[in-house]
């Protein structure tokens, strides 16, 4: 049964609460796609008609692992979006069903380029941070050492 599915007749004057979970599919993430759902979605709304409109507010909780953007590790984001709110304009005095628009705001409160430090389960710096930089310094300083060691392997060989 879907929870954000229902028919527009039958929601009383003064709303509908829903509260419960659903299983991470609830995303339709594709299996291979670097973006997980960890955890089901915690979700805790008030649905309610103004006018011409549903209104939802409320708070909704899910757990991702995204992969890095930087490093290409993956890391966890808590979404725990406890003022949730949305409308939906009522095209039809029919069924109802918010779940896209529920899917698509919550996937939208990601970040567009994940890195590590949005991650906010297990918080730690990119282990990629500054590495170029890094990577320049220590190449200009430990090139002609290692043309060195390149040079005297070869002497060896001879
Ligand atoms: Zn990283």
């Amino acid at each position: 049964m879907n929870p954000f599915q229902f028919d527009i007749r039958n929601l009383p004057v003064d709303g509908k609460q829903v509260t419960g979970t659903l299983p991470p599919s609830f995303f339709q993430l594709p299996e291979t796609d670097l973006l997980k759902a960890d955890t089901p979605l915690a979700y805790d709304l008030n649905i309610i008609r103004d006018d011409d409109d549903i209104i939802i507010n409320g708070s909704v909780n899910v757990t991702f692992s995204l992969e890095c953007g930087r490093c290409l590790e993956r890391f966890q984001i808590q979404l725990d979006m406890s003022d949730y709110s949305a409308e939906q304009a009522i095209e039809k005095e029919t069924t109802i069903d918010l779940t896209d628009l529920i899917r698509e705001d919550i996937l939208l409160a990601l970040p567009n380029f994940p890195r590590c430090e949005d991650g906010n389960v297990d918080p730690r710096d990119c282990p990629a941070e500054g590495r170029f930089q890094v990577t320049e310094s220590s190449l200009t300083q430990e090139m002609p050492e290692a043309q060195d060691g390149v040079w005297n392997a070869l002497d060896q060989l001879k």
